[in-house]
């Protein structure tokens, strides 16, 4: 089968963002890119049923080669970040995984950018910001994300979303799932008091020592 590996880590971790909470129902999609090619969520299919064979695989121009179903609606937005957008370390752009997950979608509604409450914000960037609103699978919304995430390696979607790329789904699945803890993380902050910040400086201090961060 065509792209058989990636369409069945398609299946995976789309199953892990419903079980992981960061989506509800057919909510949310993601993308692996291997070459020319990309295997993508299909647009509004229940995860739980999806098989590999089913996994639409589309040209980096989002034309079809295989798969029954359609593919995402967020598709404009996936393209946009493999043919557009630019990893700050140099690294490739295999994976975007976009989520509803709750506390982050809680956070696009009130902030411009994620406040910068925990060391952790580095992950994404020396700041996250929050790209405009546009309606979903517009070409719109994918200019307003590319912006966003310009520098960043991932971004909030106002009154939507969440968006992160990285060079595997392991990656980018990771820094959705960081991106939601953040965020939950300020909104509890937020009930008890008024959260104390980092300077700007510490952020971008952490995103160098986060380079060489783990086993070696
Ligand atoms: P799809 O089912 O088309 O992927 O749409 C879900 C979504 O999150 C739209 O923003
Ligand atoms: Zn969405």
């Amino acid at each position: 089968m065509l792209l058989g590996d990636e369409r069945a880590a398609v299946c995976e971790y789309a199953r892990r963002m419903v079980a992981d909470g960061l989506v509800v129902g057919t909510s949310g999609n993601l993308s692996v890119r291997a070459g020319d090619l990309l295997a993508v969520t299909p647009t509004g299919v229940d995860y739980a049923e999806l098989r590999p064979a089913d996994v639409p695989v589309v040209g980096l121009d989002g034309t079809p080669v295989a798969g029954q179903l359609l593919p995402t609606s967020e598709l404009p937005m996936h393209l946009r970040v493999y043919r557009a957008a630019t990893d700050p370390d140099g690294h490739p752009i295999s994976a975007v995984v976009h989520t509803h997950s709750v506390h982050a979608t809680a956070v696009s509604t009130v902030a411009d950018e994620v406040p910068p409450v925990h060391y952790l914000v580095a992950l994404i960037g020396p700041s996250v910001r929050v790209a405009h609103y546009a309606g979903y699978g517009t070409e719109e919304l994918a200019t307003a994300m590319l912006a966003a995430i310009e520098g960043r390696r991932g971004c909030l979607l106002a009154n939507h979303g969440t968006i992160t790329y990285g060079a595997g789904l392991r990656d980018a699945y990771h820094r959705a799932q960081q991106l939601e803890w953040l965020c939950r993380l300020w909104l509890l902050a937020r009930s008890a008091g008024e959260p104390r910040l980092l300077p700007q400086a510490e952020i971008e201090r952490t995103g160098e020592r986060l380079r060489d961060y783990g086993q070696r």
